[in-house]
């Protein structure tokens, strides 16, 4: 599938024929204008501030540009979920950790599948206009809010790419950015009520938070009108730390 990978190099590999590769931002448009066109109400640039808390919940949500009292809220705040949950005075476990990427010159199309490497963290895809996008999670990667590059990225993932497909040696990169992994204690989302009765979490969705979203909102959406639990939500809940029942995920891409 694909003949460029040095195989010298692989044990074992899975092909999965239902995945693709999305371009995230038309994607995400095209969520908020059918919401938008469903009713709800989107209000892009528009920062929460504070909650107002009355007993065990959350009464109104407090932003830059006024007050929304509310029956029910979804932090779903990603990298910034545990700043925004610290808000309402609720404590997560989440850490914000930077992820880097790049993207390289066009070439002719080559490359079918997204590529991962589950030992070093390298993945990659070609786009559709050629161009090949990749990163690389560091194990060393301090936590924080940070969205730098840096030139230590650049060294490790070309490195680790020109090993795995001898023919991207000569690549030219022409950008890199990042962007932070919402990162829990096991790899896991955390969904569902945290610290208050009302204000349910829909995080920690480490490098996996666009594939998993489309599914896991679906069926927040449909626990939160008055249908039945889903078991992700038993699952994923919060309280598995105090339980102690936690089983680390390490099927991480990137
Ligand atoms: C470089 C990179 C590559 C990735 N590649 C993939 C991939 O290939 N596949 C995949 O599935 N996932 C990938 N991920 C992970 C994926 O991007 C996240 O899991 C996903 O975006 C999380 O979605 P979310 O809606 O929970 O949070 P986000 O998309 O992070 O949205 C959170 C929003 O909350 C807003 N916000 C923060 N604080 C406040 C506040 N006080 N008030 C109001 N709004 C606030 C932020 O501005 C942001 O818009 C990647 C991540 C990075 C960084």
């Amino acid at each position: 599938m694909v003949p460029e990978l040095d195989t010298a190099r692989v044990l074992a590999a899975s092909w999965n024929p239902d995945d693709a590769v999305v371009f995230p931002w038309p994607f995400l448009w095209g969520y908020a204008e059918r919401a938008r066109a469903l009713g709800a109400a989107v209000h892009p640039f528009t920062r929460v501030t504070g909650f107002e808390i009355a007993g065990r919940r959350v009464a109104a949500v407090v932003t830059d540009r006024g007050r929304v009292a509310c029956d029910t809220v979804v932090n779903a705040g990603g990298a910034w979920s545990r700043e925004v949950a610290a808000l309402a005075g609720v404590r997560l476990p989440n850490r914000p950790v930077r992820h880097e990427i790049l993207v390289t010159e066009p070439l002719k199309p080559w490359l079918g599948p997204l590529v991962s490497d589950l030992e070093s963290g390298l993945y990659f895809s070609q786009s559709l206009r050629g161009e090949i996008v990749g990163g690389m999670g560091d194990p060393e990667e301090p936590e924080g809010l940070a969205s730098g590059s840096t030139l230590r990225f650049l060294a490790r993932f070309s490195r680790a790419l020109a090993a795995c497909v001898p023919v991207a040696s000569g690549l030219k990169v022409i950008r890199q950015w990042a962007g932070c992994y919402d990162v829990t204690p096991d790899n896991n989302p955390i969904l569902g009520a945290a610290g208050l009765e009302n204000f349910l979490q829909l995080s920690g969705f480490v490098g996996h938070g666009f594939m998993m979203a489309p599914a896991v909102t679906e069926a927040m959406a449909a626990w939160m009108t008055g249908g039945p639990p889903d078991e992700i939500f038993e699952r994923f809940t919060i309280r598995r730390f105090e339980r102690g029942e936690v089983r680390r995920e390490d099927f991480i891409i990137g």
